[in-house]
């Protein structure tokens, strides 16, 4: 009897013991079940299949605790949060460089074009004559009267182009010079064109030395095509446009400005 007495117990725990391994093992499979789960990601409605297929093949009726997989599952949420985190980064990391990259390409085009506008500013004399053509009156007494400024001759439609930089400041109609175009220049001195056929320009315009401005022509008062170049003074005063050129740097082709 004292023999069975102790079997019931020793079955009992026996069965205990065997319960404690099915849950243990049971732990472990959902653990290991878990252990998918994190490592799938994407598929974690397929690895929850699973731990409820592996609770079954245990025969244990414990269930898996459903903490078990609460606290799981924000994990796995995160882990999404965080590839989705990740590739975004990626993303703004990428847009950010190609902004860079267009940013760079444009500097180096601004710098580029900034070189060859300085070179050509370079190339471009900051004094010139303003006409091909054949100087037949130099600035003083002429016939009885008083010259005010140099005769460029040349065929009707030659070009004229700005002595400096400037700015246009009349461009229209003139008494005695049929047709006239005065400019604002660099050193405060304002030059005059008298005579001229056509006007390319309007006031207010920036010019550049050498930026053609007019074309020759026999308008008012004029003997033959020619362009009739003043230099006046910021007070108004006419001063003799050869000298004037001279002082510049500008040789005048057969004139001797007197
Ligand atoms: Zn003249």
């Amino acid at each position: 009897m004292a023999l069975h007495a102790n079997t019931v117990p020793q079955a009992r725990h026996a069965r205990r013991t065997r319960s404690a391994k099915s849950a243990r093992r049971h732990v472990v499979a959902t653990s290991l079940a878990a252990t998918a789960l994190l490592v799938s990601g994407a598929i974690a409605s397929a690895a929850t299949g699973e731990v409820a297929h592996a609770s079954t093949e245990a025969g244990v009726s414990l269930t898996p605790p459903p903490q078990f997989l609460q606290v799981e599952r924000p994990e796995l949420t995160d882990h999404t949060e965080q590839i989705q985190r990740a590739a975004q980064r990626e993303v703004e990391r990428l847009v950010a460089q190609k902004a860079e990259t267009e940013r760079l390409a444009r500097e180096a085009a601004e710098q580029a074009a900034r070189q060859a506008a300085a070179e050509e500013a370079a190339r471009r004399p900051a004094v010139l004559f303003p006409a091909d053509g054949t100087f037949t009156s130099g600035f003083g007494q002429r016939w009885g009267t008083n010259h005010n400024g140099i005769d460029i001759a040349n065929s009707i439609g030659t070009p004229i182009k700005a002595v400096t930089n400037g700015t246009v400041i009349e461009s229209g109609p003139a008494s005695g010079f049929g047709l006239w175009i005065r400019l604002q220049q660099d050193d405060g001195t304002i030059g005059v064109y008298g005579h001229i056929d056509t006007s390319l320009v309007s006031v207010g315009q920036p010019v550049r030395a050498g930026d053609q401005i007019a074309t020759m022509g026999n308008r008012g008062q004029s003997t033959g095509p020619h362009l009739h170049y003043e230099v006046w003074t910021a007070n108004g005063t006419k001063i003799d446009p050869a000298g004037w050129l001279n002082s510049r740097g500008v040789p005048v082709p057969g004139g001797q400005g007197s």
